[in-house]
């Protein structure tokens, strides 16, 4: 943080080479853009949204020192050197020996899981993010959530309200009989309970559980650097050293690391699957022959990796990471100040808002959620994404709607892409949706498919 007399602006650490022109539409253009969407953002065309805030996977702005990189990527089918220079980032990183390369992380979840599944298997986590859940059920294990009752509550101020809760996950040990748990798996942060953070003294409670039972213990670790940040701040012990070494303490207590590069890898696509064990790795090594590509590529091109190997070095910049969650809890914070309802604390990549609290007139069978998502883009071209009824809502035998927990909004911020005028720019829209709120109203479902429904649901309006 660039150090003045009194505390300024948060200015990005950053300045801008390349720039990605926006196209400026009017709100009349947008209301027949959504309507030909289907009331569903995610069928727009990217080019009529504004600020994309869909999700922060994927999505992130890589930097010049990573554009070179990519130059220097060796395409070679076997032993590039760009391999070595991404393996050798890896193993600095986490301390593990045995790394492969995948095209993203699900492929990662689908090697490992694929391995360590089965009939009569169960995985323990925080929260199992839901590619993890789907490869871990696709081969007809369970998955246990165990979070504690607390850390589900929207408002509760927890500093890690990510933790898992360790005498639940003692209970399903016990219940399901050791032998049969493959594995404990810590998503950091805890993706799917808002992008919360995991303490280091949780980590260690899942590794003492772990080795009571003799029980693999894995890090989803997606937004590891994030989560250190969070631990620096807020976790006694910590303050002062270096995100880098945190995350490093952290990975010491697993045996295995899944990533999506994604995220915290600062790249458009990537993963990575990082063990200890050889023997483990031998069986993941074969399948990632089998269904991605050669041992030292995996799902990658050689500038891709370059990228990564760059990436996960820029992700551990103290003055980016400083940036990074401030500018997402000034996000938070603003909006809040303004009397919108949100999930706090704040999270490291996204911001919640409460639908069913600010529609309160729109019942959740008439998705809440959904109409803030459109109610975004048509007032400001915004697009992010509904988390809630329409994601989550089932139907019950009777063909009844089953609706979800909570009707959310998420705000995912890409990593280096908008700058703190868009950001201000996404709070001022906000003035609009407060002052339209009583105006507001629901959708209908017209059509949707039988699984995964939000991606391609179609609606209209009530
Ligand atoms: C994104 C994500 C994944 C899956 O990674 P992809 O690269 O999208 O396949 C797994 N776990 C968590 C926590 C994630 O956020």
């Amino acid at each position: 943080m660039i150090q003045t007399k009194k505390p300024r602006t948060l200015a990005e650490p950053f300045k801008i080479k390349m720039v990605e022109p926006l196209r400026i539409t009017t709100p009349e253009y947008r209301k027949q853009t959504l309507q030909k969407a289907h009331y569903n953002p995610f069928l727009l065309r990217s080019d009529d949204v504004y600020i994309d805030l869909l999700t922060d996977s994927g999505t992130s702005a890589m930097s010049d020192h990573q554009w070179a990189a990519m130059m220097m990527g060796d395409e070679s089918y076997a032993g590039a050197h760009s391999w070595e220079h991404l393996e050798e980032t890896v193993k600095e990183l986490t301390g593990m020996p045995f790394v492969l390369p995948t095209h993203q992380g699900r492929a990662a979840e689908r090697i490992l899981y694929g391995i360590l599944g089965g009939k009569d298997k169960v995985f323990i986590s925080n929260t199992h993010f839901d590619t993890t859940r789907a490869n871990i059920e696709f081969t007809g294990a369970q998955a246990f959530d165990c979070m504690n009752e607390e850390s589900l509550k929207p408002d509760t101020l927890l500093p890690f309200k990510g933790n898992m809760d360790i005498e639940q996950g003692r209970k399903v040990i016990l219940q399901q009989g050791a032998e049969n748990v493959s594995a404990i798996i810590l998503t950091v942060t805890n993706n799917s309970a808002g992008g919360q953070p995991v303490s280091m003294e949780n980590a260690r409670q899942v590794r003492a559980l772990c080795d009571e039972f003799g029980i693999l213990f894995v890090i989803d670790g997606c937004r590891i650097a994030e989560n250190s940040y969070f631990i620096k701040h807020r976790e006694a012990g910590y303050d002062g050293r270096a995100c880098r070494d945190i995350a490093r303490e952290m990975l010491d207590l697993a045996d295995a690391f899944v990533m999506s590069a994604k995220k915290d890898g600062l790249v458009n696509m990537g993963g990575l699957l990082v063990l200890r064990d050889k023997a483990l790795t031998e069986k993941c090594t074969n399948l990632l022959i089998i269904s991605e590509g050669f041992a030292t590529y995996g799902g990658l091109t050689g500038r891709d990796m370059e990228a990564i190997a760059v990436g996960l070095k820029e992700i551990f910049d103290e003055d980016y990471l400083h940036y990074r969650i401030k500018s997402t809890e000034y996000l938070g914070s603003h909006l809040r100040d303004k009397g919108v309802p949100l999930v706090q604390p704040f999270g490291g990549h996204a911001i919640y808002i409460d639908a069913k609290d600010l529609y309160p007139h729109i019942p959740q069978h008439q998705f809440p959620g959904q109409a803030l998502v459109c109610n975004l883009y048509v007032q400001g071209g915004i697009r992010c994404v509904e988390v809630g009824s329409v994601m989550f809502g089932k139907y019950d035998k009777e063909g009844n709607p089953v609706n979800a927990k909570s009707e959310l909004v998420r705000l995912a911020i890409p990593r280096r892409v908008y700058t703190q005028s868009h950001i201000e720019y996404v709070i001022d829209v906000f003035d609009d949706i407060l002052e339209e709120r009583d105006k507001a109203h629901g959708l209908k479902i017209v059509y949707e498919p039988p699984f995964l429904r939000h991606f391609t649901a179609r609606f209209e309006p009530i």
